[in-house]
């Protein structure tokens, strides 16, 4: 294999922005030596979630339990993202209608807005996250102040939501929803929208940023939306074969079967063959394969 340069993959960025679910742990298991191949670097890390319906605090706290170090200072969440979104759309202190858990409210709240319940002649705009509570009663709410000619902001458009029993419906089907009884489109938070990407690279502090994450639809395509490299990981949903096909743009800018990528050199893929990509990905599984040139070759 052919070394792109001697350096470890991570050495060339400042900041990680790591995607949880698929990349870090599965469920409500770890992956496999996750938190060790994170802990020895100086890139400041940053931890992205879509998921809208539980506080940076308590997502933080979830990975500590399982071995990440995290802090809620480096937890950004889909919510936080759609909250920022709807305190430059609406006035301060207009009533945002809240589709979603309580923790979506607070954070509505956090940024000088009122979260309320009900649709009335007052509310501004309505702001919808996953919770497992939404009923259709609220959808209902939604709808008329959607009808009403409310600002509408989604925290991500995620149709699926994977648990212990398959595929659950995810607040982008709820979105599919209100979109076919509102007839209108919300303005997405999460990734691959840019807003969630753009506060996690603020709070970094750098644009030299890697995301870090399993899907080529939200991870990947996110990364491009914001124009930093990406390392695609093989623990999640998407596999190689989802790449046939894919025009450049959509295509990762590393793969890698796992996260001790990060800490080796990466290889020069020979080939953008599926099959040759996972051939050479299986023969050193602890490395990654750069597919596209990195931005800091193109600028
Ligand atoms: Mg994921």
């Amino acid at each position: 294999m052919q070394d792109v340069s001697g350096t470890r993959l991570r050495d060339g960025y400042e900041a990680l922005l790591l995607d949880l679910d698929g990349t870090l742990y599965r469920g409500s298991a770890v992956i496999e030596g996750g938190p060790a191949e994170l802990a020895d670097g100086r890139q400041r890390l940053v931890y992205v979630t879509n998921n809208a319906s539980r506080a940076a605090g308590s997502v933080a706290a979830h990975l500590a339990e399982m071995g990440y170090p995290a802090t809620e200072a480096e937890v950004v969440t889909s919510a936080q993202a759609a909250a920022r979104l709807l305190a430059g759309r609406v006035e301060q202190g207009a009533e945002v209608l809240v589709v979603g858990t309580d923790d979506l409210a607070a954070e509505v709240k956090s940024v000088g807005l009122q979260p309320v319940r009900r649709a009335t002649e007052t509310v501004a705009a309505v702001v919808q996250g996953h919770s497992p509570q939404t009923a259709w009663p609220d959808l209902a709410e939604a709808s008329y102040a959607l009808r009403a000619g409310a600002v509408w902001v989604a925290a991500n458009t995620d149709r699926t939501l994977p648990n212990e029993r398959g595929l659950a419906p995810g607040n982008g089907a709820m979105v599919a929803a209100l979109r076919a009884a509102s007839d209108r489109e919300p303005e997405v938070a999460g990734k691959p929208f840019a807003p969630l990407l753009e506060n996690a690279l603020e709070r970094a502090g750098t644009r030299a940023a890697l995301v870090v994450g399993d899907r080529l639809d939200t991870d990947i395509d996110g990364a491009e939306n914001v124009a930093v490299d990406s390392l695609l990981v093989l623990t999640g949903v998407s596999t190689i074969d989802e790449l046939a096909g894919l025009p450049t743009h959509r295509w990762p800018t590393y793969i890698a079967s796992s996260l001790a990528a990060l800490n080796n050199a990466p290889a020069l893929a020979h080939s953008d063959d599926p099959a040759a990509v996972r051939r050479e990905l299986d023969a050193r599984p602890d490395r990654a394969l750069r597919v596209r040139a990195p931005r800091s070759e193109i600028r």
